[in-house]
């Protein structure tokens, strides 16, 4: 039997039942694979059915305020993901008719969708044959076929892709692409995959050639860089505080946070005191400083670490352009900001 022959048996019979799975519509099909990237299935599944509840059709995701979308984004992480969702749902229903794309050629033209997500889209709505190129797809290809290329070498993709396309199977890329992607996430799994019960394991060459543990090569590592949020709380004297949009490009652009003092370090309660004082105490009446030492968080991003810390400041007037706890509900925020207020404000 052929390499794509056996995995489309093996799929059929192990595949997980994914809401996804069960519709040719490119839009859904569309929303589940953004929603999917660098994401687990787990975590993502109620993503997916909350965006498809709200959002039924382009035209309801079109029309939405971009602050709806984000909120219902909150927790999945990169958040120009939710952005760009927004922006290709206007762009369809402004420009397409709000007829939803199929082809490959279409689809790698919207904003956020690059050449993995336009193969999925198009092989799982239209059958076309395109074939698809992820993580999954590169560690199951490396290991049965003994591919020592370089994953963080741009060409080496090229090579990928030209074994992938000499293998897809025509007539059924369909089926194909969602077999090796979920034998690469359920078999072929990146630690110690039991190649014991594996159905390749006769003609796998990494098995073979003991190679299953260093393949698929991947040598360069993501620089991570550290960096340090002082995020200030202002609490007036009915209880109000100050939130506003963090307009400028990188993370969470177009989210909301407290005022953000940033440090080149973690600093002292001293020194953050200080840094808050002669920020701010030209600005407003300040009665007390608390570090809220409880709250202290290190939330890993995939090129950053944040090291954060809230500081809670009294005020000793209204604030004018306050917002109450309630409203603070409404409000679309990272994660770590949303979990600070669920805690500190309930
Ligand atoms: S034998 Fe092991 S390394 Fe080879 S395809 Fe199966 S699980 Fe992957």
């Amino acid at each position: 039997m052929t390499f794509s022959n056996s995995l489309i048996n093996w799929y059929l019979q192990n595949k997980r039942d994914l809401p996804w799975r069960k519709t040719t519509d490119s839009y859904v099909i569309w929303l589940s694979e953004i929603i999917l990237q660098q994401t687990r299935v787990a975590q993502g599944l109620p993503y997916f059915e909350s965006f498809v509840s709200n959002f039924p059709s382009v035209f309801d995701l079109a029309n939405a305020q971009e602050e709806q979308v984000l909120k219902l984004w909150q927790g999945l992480g990169y958040y120009s993901r939710a952005r760009n969702l927004h922006a290709t749902a206007k762009h369809v229903v402004g420009e397409l008719n709000g007829v939803f794309p199929t082809t490959y050629d279409q689809l790698i033209k919207l904003k956020g969708i690059g050449s993995y997500t336009a193969s999925a889209i198009a092989s799982f709505s239209v059958n076309e044959n395109v074939a698809v190129l992820d993580g999954n797809v590169f560690r199951v290809l490396s290991r049965y076929y003994k591919v020592e290329n370089d994953l963080s070498i741009a060409s080496t993709k090229k090579i990928f892709q030209q074994l992938a396309n000499e293998i897809l199977p025509i007539q059924d890329a369909q089926t194909y692409n969602q077999a090796i992607m979920e034998f690469g996430a359920l078999q072929c799994v990146p630690k110690s995959p039991n190649c014991s019960i594996c159905i390749l394991a006769d003609s796998c060459a990494a098995l073979q050639y003991k190679l299953v543990h260093s393949l698929p090569i991947k040598s360069k590592k993501i620089k991570v860089t550290n960096r340090y949020f002082n995020y200030v709380v202002f609490e007036d004297l009915e209880h109000k505080t100050i939130v506003h949009k963090r307009i400028e490009k990188g993370i969470w652009q177009n989210l909301y946070e407290f005022p953000l003092v940033e440090s080149h370090a973690i600093l002292s309660e001293s020194e953050i005191v200080k840094l808050i004082k002669d920020r701010f105490s030209s600005t407003f009446k300040i009665t007390n400083y608390t570090v809220l030492t409880d709250f202290e968080i290190i939330h890993k991003l995939s090129h950053q670490k944040l090291h954060i810390q809230f500081i809670k400041v009294s005020i000793n007037a209204v604030l004018f352009n306050g917002v109450t706890v309630n409203a603070l509900n409404k409000i679309p925020f990272p994660v770590v900001i949303h979990n600070f207020i669920e805690r500190h404000f309930s």
